[in-house]
């Protein structure tokens, strides 16, 4: 029985983010089965059809993260403090060798509840902790066991690329993901810039199993330019790849990402604070790149788009002024809008992943991932008079109300539906206490805290007043 199915959400403010971004105020969206039926005002439904009442919020398309390392989310905010150095450190060199498949699969189920409590319905799980396709087999059970769609974005970064992606036991691995309707599959790599492009055989495997690539592009001593030109010489970037962070690029890497119709993902807090390079949506927009958001780990920040969407839009809007300042010139009008960044972290994520067809936008015949922002106890929930603004300003996870993926509401009033959050607790404190006694407390405590650089404070020349910050500072 389909009616038995139905939803609708009712008099809400909709951001279609149709082609045209429609906004239609006091409107309804209908959910039949697992796509919207209508959008539009005083819907008729059929009968049984549960009502959600969705006046004085905010109705939109569930929200997409292109680069997620979900299994990193056992180590929660442990890395608050660092930078890229001493993530790569902790995880590359030293600690990450450490996890076992049930700590990805731990950090996968925490990320994905994470997800959708924040209304992200789409996420790509750049899963690249997986050491044996045992930890991939553990990462996929996470993602199965809970709502929400993922893309499992296949990597090892304790081997090189052409070693784990040309091993028989990831390709019979990669041929049953493929099988699989509900979870995406990509791979996942970086590039180093070795003149010998060893990359190339990974390459070759995502051709020859027809999945896309995503690599961390545009790494501050990472991955550079390079790593960008040999993947494109030898023909790899098509319009499915997905560079992540592609912040410290020549115009020439930007121009061969355009021409090849590849899609870029910021991430922005972690370009922020971890130091890939300055978030580069000013360099994106000058040359016609398409933007999808993620952010990155939640070893640093927490796992939603509103700090994307909001910290996106500073960091493009800092810039913009700090160059003209430079130039003795003052921007009258800011280049990158609210709708902008609501856009790529929705439609801008579809694309990017090639579902624009079903997913990214409330339309008729699209799949009902759908997220109502309400929060009827919040002072910051009225006036709603810019929803744009409102959605990337103003709101945040706590107020994600209810949110809908394949047509299922997966969160209720502003609480989890089906989610066993004590018992993914349970799993995550047993990943915490084993990793900390391998490591031992002392390492642990030092990876948590890394060392303060000496600073130089300089000489106040205001020492001569009374004033208070003279004699506070001079001294
Ligand atoms: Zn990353």
């Amino acid at each position: 029985m389909a009616d038995q199915n139905s939803v609708v959400l009712r008099g809400g403010t909709v951001l279609t983010l149709d082609a045209q971004h429609t906004v239609l105020p006091g409107a309804d969206v209908l959910v039949t089965g697992d796509r919207i039926a209508a959008v539009g005002p005083d819907l008729e439904v059929p009968e049984g059809t549960r009502e959600i009442d969705a006046r004085d919020g905010i109705v939109m398309p569930g929200m997409i993260d292109t680069h997620r390392h979900m299994w990193q989310t056992a180590m929660r905010g442990y890395g608050a403090d660092w930078t890229l150095t001493q993530y790569f450190v902790w995880y590359y060199l030293e600690s990450g060798k450490h996890f076992r498949p049930q700590d990805v699969r731990a950090g996968n189920l925490l990320a994905a509840a994470e997800a959708i409590d924040a209304g992200v319905t789409t996420c790509v799980d750049w899963s690249h902790g997986l050491q044996t396709v045992g930890h991939a087999e553990a990462a996929v059970d996470a993602l199965r066991s809970l709502p929400g769609r993922y893309v499992l974005a296949y990597g090892n970064i304790q081997q090189g690329p052409w070693e784990w992606s040309t091993s028989a036991d990831f390709q019979a691995f990669a041929r049953r993901m493929l099988d699989d309707e509900r979870l995406g599959f990509q791979m996942a790599f970086d590039v180093t810039g070795d003149p010998t492009f060893p990359e190339k055989a990974a390459y070759e495997v995502a051709r020859e199993l027809g999945v896309p690539v995503t690599t961390h592009a545009g790494v501050w001593g990472a991955t550079n330019d390079d790593g960008v030109r040999l993947a494109h010489e030898a023909g790899f970037i098509n319009e499915s790849h997905i560079f992540v962070h592609a912040a410290s690029l020549s115009a020439d890497s930007y121009h061969r990402i355009a021409a090849s119709g590849a899609s870029v993902s910021v991430s922005t807090e972690s370009e922020q604070s971890a130091g890939q390079g300055y978030p580069p949506t000013w360099a994106l927009r000058a040359h016609n790149i398409p933007v999808s958001l993620s952010m990155d780990t939640s070893v640093w920040w927490s796992g939603d788009l509103f700090s994307a969407m909001r910290t996106t839009l500073g960091a493009d809007r800092s810039r913009e002024h700090f160059e003209a300042h430079q130039k003795g010139e003052t921007i009258t009008h800011c280049s990158l809008r609210a709708e902008h960044v609501v856009d790529w972290a929705t439609r801008g994520g579809a694309e990017a992943l090639g579902r624009s067809a079903d997913l990214g936008s409330l339309e008729p015949g699209k799949k009902a991932d759908v997220v109502l922002i309400k929060n009827e106890a919040s002072p910051v929930s009225f006036p709603l008079l810019n929803p744009y603004g409102h959605v990337a300003f103003q709101a945040q996870r706590g107020d994600v109300h209810t949110v809908l993926v394949d047509g299922r509401v997966v969160k209720e009033d502003h609480k989890l539906v089906g989610v066993d959050l004590g018992a993914i607790r349970r799993e995550v404190e047993a990943t915490v206490e084993y990793l900390r006694g391998t490591l031992g407390e002392e390492d642990w405590l030092k990876g948590m805290n890394p060392d303060v650089p000496a600073t130089k404070v300089l000489d106040n020349p205001y020492t001569y007043t009374d004033y208070a910050s003279g004699a506070t500072h001079g001294g």
